[in-house]
């Protein structure tokens, strides 16, 4: 993907049959989904593709076994179809983009002989409730058992474990390959690149414009679509607004902080479920990559485009690990952390006068402004952005486009680096290009199919072969790609959501800075 040309496209095309506000998972996947059904797509983001919540989440793909003892505890039926059909897009998000996820097996430690029943009740009923799209069978192990699995574990308490399964994903690089399976399918993606002001038709009301201002440039550029969608997330009131002052705000924003730990603190492959926190919360311990990824928390928040882990997150978290880690970890082992926010419905609210609510499934919604004919998708998670997307365009088509529906089928579309990937390649790329196992297994995760396209860029530059930093498998050609092929244009989609080691290993990150900016320099 090249941004020049992206801008071309948004310049030379009369009128979109759809603009997208928002590309992060949202916003990305409804750009598919309709690319695929044969409209015209436009999606521009402020920041970079994931720049905001999408690549902050917990990377996990998953029903939400919590979301299942609710659903049971309160016996209620829309919570529990909920989490049926985000059992069901796990398979799908798992076969879309083999090389960005994969299966993961969670450990619940229990304390006494009753959570090991009731745990091993719960997973069955997890399982059962996937069904033919289930992992693997969950099963109760004993204390030995579970010790083998994860030998970290502080013995002296545990009485057994429950294990069961679901998936974890790159979430920025997921982001971004949907977006590339997008582009190559027509549609124009432009990041950093803001919406500003709606134009709108003097008789009725509708919006037929958007104006966008490239903050690489600082030029402005008008849009015109037939339909505008909203897929900001926790910024949604904000384009709500923009499209109409008299519609009253939805969104709630929750935070979430993670703590990055290096892989010496839990070396295996298995991951931990802490089922319920002191104040009724669930903290994930996963093996993420060379680190282990500790989150998150839950709390309401202001609207804020930069959150950050905050000491008493980092004081929050480790307290957890060490109730459950023979070993104590202290602060300075934490190599990393982040925070995001949540774009939370706002329950039981009124909904603004003027406004049409579609209610679709109970945890997203799409929203139509009766005059302005905005369609706000908000809420949801990850896990079901591909699920949000139909229904989005499910909407449009019946209630805005007044046509027959057109089948969706992005739930068959492979992503970019899927096509054709094998993760054993990595053995013949160590060969053709001399490099490390570590680093030829890397590539293949990040780039499937496409991990040669980084390699080939060593042919006459050997030193591109190089590390960005010994303690990290990355190669330099890497940022040479990413600012090539994949839209990069600052520091962070770089080093954040391109390669992610900012996110691993701050320290890391800020010594390859000045590497970076210069490729940045000659190349954009
Ligand atoms: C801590 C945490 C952990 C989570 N863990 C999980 C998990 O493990 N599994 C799971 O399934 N879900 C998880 N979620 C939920 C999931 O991450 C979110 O539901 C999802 O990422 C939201 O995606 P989105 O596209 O709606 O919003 P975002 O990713 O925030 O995207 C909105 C985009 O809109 C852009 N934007 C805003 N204003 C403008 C403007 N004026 N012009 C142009 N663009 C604009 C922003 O730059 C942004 O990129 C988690 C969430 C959090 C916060």
């Amino acid at each position: 993907m090249n941004r020049q040309k992206q801008l071309e496209k948004l310049q030379t095309t009369k009128e979109f049959d759809i603009c997208i506000i928002g590309g992060g998972a949202t916003g990305a996947g409804i750009a598919l989904d309709a690319v695929l059904r044969g409209l015209s797509v436009a999606l521009i983001d402020k920041n970079d593709f994931a720049g905001q919540t999408s690549s902050k989440s917990t990377k996990l793909i998953h029903g939400g076994v919590r979301y299942l003892e609710q659903a049971v505890k309160k016996l209620d039926w829309e919570q529990y179809k909920m989490v049926r059909k985000a059992l069901r897009e796990r398979e799908i998000l798992l076969q879309n983009a083999p090389h960005l996820s994969s299966p993961l097996a969670l450990l619940t430690p229990c304390f006494n002989f009753f959570e090991g029943i009731y745990y091993t009740i719960g997973m069955k009923m997890y399982e059962w409730i996937s069904g033919s799209q289930n992992i693997a069978k969950s099963k109760w192990l004993s204390k030995k058992e579970a010790l083998s699995l994860i030998p970290e574990l502080k013995a002296k308490r545990l009485n057994s474990g429950v294990l069961y399964y679901d998936g974890q994903l790159d979430d920025a690089r997921y982001c971004l390959a949907i977006i590339q399976t997008a582009e190559a399918n027509g549609a124009a993606v432009l990041n950093h690149a803001e919406a500003i002001k709606f134009g709108k038709n003097e008789d009725n009301g509708r919006l037929k414009s958007l104006t966008i201002k490239d903050s690489m440039s600082n030029e402005e550029l008008k849009i015109n679509a037939k339909v505008f969608i909203n897929a900001t997330g926790p910024f949604a009131d904000s384009i709500r607004t923009l499209a109409s002052s008299k519609l009253k705000p939805r969104i709630k924003v929750s935070r979430g902080a993670h703590v990055v730990l290096p892989r010496e603190v839990m070396k295996g492959d298995t991951a931990i479920l802490v089922p319920k926190t002191d104040d009724g919360r669930v903290i994930f311990m996963i093996p993420w990559q060379d680190q282990v990824l500790i989150g998150t928390t839950d709390e309401a928040d202001e609207l804020s485009e930069t959150p950050q882990l905050e000491e008493y997150e980092k004081t929050y978290l480790l307290a957890y690990v060490n109730r459950y880690f023979e070993k104590s970890v202290t602060p300075d082992q934490v190599k990393s952390g982040f925070a995001g926010l949540r774009p939370l419905l706002q329950a039981q609210l009124q909904t603004a006068m003027n406004s049409d609510t579609k209610s679709l499934v109970r945890d997203h919604e799409v929203e139509i402004d009766r005059r302005t004919k905005l369609v706000s998708i908000m809420g949801g998670k990850w896990t079901t952005y591909r699920l949000m997307a139909k229904d989005t365009l499910d909407t449009i088509y019946t209630e805005i486009l007044k046509k027959e529906v057109v089948k969706c089928t992005s739930e068959h579309q492979m992503l970019h680096g899927g096509e054709n990937y094998q993760f054993e390649d990595w053995q013949r790329l160590t060969h053709e290009y001399g490099i490390s196992t570590w680093t030829a297994q890397h590539l293949m995760k990040k780039y499937g199919s496409n991990a040669q396209k980084v390699l080939q860029l060593t042919q006459n530059q050997e030193d591109l072969k190089q590390l960005l930093h010994p303690n990290h498998p990355f190669i330099k050609a890497e940022v040479l790609y990413v600012v090539q092929e994949e839209m990069a244009t600052t520091l962070d989609d770089v080093l954040e959501r391109r390669l992610g080691l900012k996110l691993r290993d701050t320290e890391a990150s800020k010594s390859v800075e000045g590497f970076v900016a210069e490729i940045l320099k000659e190349n954009t």
